[in-house]
């Protein structure tokens, strides 16, 4: 069977799947691993191969150590890259600018690139490219593939994707919304036509992505129209741990009345807002049970999720004109059944029927969670990202087989 390692690398993690690509949404990876802690004292690796869990403790001094590392484990389990038929490396990168809307085949030039949009996501492009490097170091022999989280929004129309900003300084630092967890708007928008019996080309849709990190999409025939994200992902919903929009005002009044630099405004937006900035926890089960003993800060912070999920479902309505599905996925989106009913509360004269017992039902399958005569269905689908970018690198990888590259 041919599997595709998959490597989302952060600054002091890497997580990665070893994923057949012909997989279903919901079935298991072969592998999945996590080294955690680089460059600290306290690094372990994790891995899991069919259910079974190993986890090794160590000093893990940089990328390359940890990877090689987590490669022998894997080999000591007999799921090691040379003892599988490993056909691509598929490479998560946050930030692919106005460059990319469409996977690539790495090679230098494609590194340098992706080091350009540094500017652009300098938390994040670094700790991906440092993965692809040391990856490429190790595994010379197979394609790499980087696919873009922002590549599913590159084409959207100016008057969606420009704010209303300064043109000359907008232009000169690429300012402009970028959008991102496209990988997973992707692949979950293209799993509802299906379920409606529609043709993909004539599909309006809103998909939901709500995991710690949260966005709304507004898709037309398969084309992304809208998204809630930005320059940044800070932007649009309230998120776990994260603001989303709030007036850009706050920032100067911050700056100018508490006396805060920019780089605690950024950690106060960023880490310390959102649900958990109101109520203290972002996990919402954790949120789901103080909402029960009446805390009223978790209620005020579901309510004010809530409220701006309701903004976003709406506007999206407007920009479409016509919408045959509403879709959620991720954490929330896929296991929350209140956060489910409340945003989509009383929307029956927009042709929203929502279906309450239906939404009650636990499921790792996809799921329709509206009446079935509801003009507008409402779905649950889950979302697999590693599983879309194992699917994407195996099919670059093959076009790069057919050019004779590898
Ligand atoms: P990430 O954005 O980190 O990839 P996920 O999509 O996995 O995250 O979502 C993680 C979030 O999903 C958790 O923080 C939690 O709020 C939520 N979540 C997970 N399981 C449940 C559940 N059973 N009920 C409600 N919320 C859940």
């Amino acid at each position: 069977m041919a599997y595709v390692l998959v490597l989302n690398s952060g600054s002091s993690s890497i997580k990665f799947q070893v994923v057949n690509p012909e997989n279903e949404a919901t079935d298991a990876p072969l592998v999945t691993g996590l080294v955690e802690q680089i460059g600290e004292p306290n690094g372990a690796i994790n891995v899991t191969v069919n259910g079974e869990k190993i986890r090794e403790e160590l000093e893990i001094p940089d990328h390359t150590a940890g990877l090689k590392r987590a490669f022998e484990i894997m080999e000591d389990n007999q799921v090691g890259p040379t003892q599988l038929e490993l056909i691509a490396v598929g490479h998560r990168v946050v930030h692919g600018g106005r460059l990319f809307s469409e996977p690539q085949l790495l090679d230098e030039q494609i590194e340098s690139m992706i080091e350009d949009l540094i500017p652009l996501a300098p938390l994040h492009n670094p700790a991906n490219l440092d993965g692809i490097r040391v990856a490429r170091a190790i595994l010379p022999d197979l394609p790499h593939v980087a696919v873009f989280d922002t590549a599913f929004f590159n084409r959207m129309a100016p008057a969606a994707a420009l704010y209303a900003i300064n043109k000359e300084v907008a232009t000169k630092y690429d300012i402009r919304r970028y959008g991102f967890h496209g990988t997973s708007h992707e692949f979950v928008s293209q799993q509802v036509p299906k379920l409606l019996g529609r043709d993909p080309g004539h599909t309006h849709q809103i998909t939901l992505h709500l995991g710690n990190g949260a966005s709304a999409a507004a898709i037309s025939n398969g084309r992304a129209i809208d998204t809630s994200m930005g320059l940044t992902p800070l932007a649009g919903l309230a998120m776990g741990t994260r603001s989303g929009d709030i007036d850009p005002g706050i920032i100067f009044h911050l700056s100018r009345q508490a006396g805060m630099s920019i780089d605690e405004i950024d950690k106060l937006l960023n880490k310390q807002s959102g649900v958990k900035g109101i109520s203290g926890v972002n996990d919402f089960r954790l949120l789901r049970e103080r909402i029960e003993n009446e805390d009223s800060d978790a209620w005020l912070a579901y309510n004010i999720y809530i409220h701006q999920l309701r903004r976003f479902i709406g506007s999206y309505m407007i920009a479409l004109g016509r919408v045959d599905a509403i879709t959620f996925t991720a954490g929330v989106g896929e296991n929350d059944t209140e956060v489910r009913q409340d945003s989509l509360y009383n929307l029956d004269m927009y042709g929203i029927h929502f279906d309450k017992e239906a939404n009650l039902v636990r499921s790792k399958e996809p799921r329709m969670i509206s009446t079935a005569d509801s003009p507008v269905k409402v779905f649950v689908v889950p979302t697999n990202e590693e599983l879309a970018i194992a699917q994407k690198s195996a099919e670059i990888a093959a076009m790069a087989r057919e050019a004779g590259l590898y």
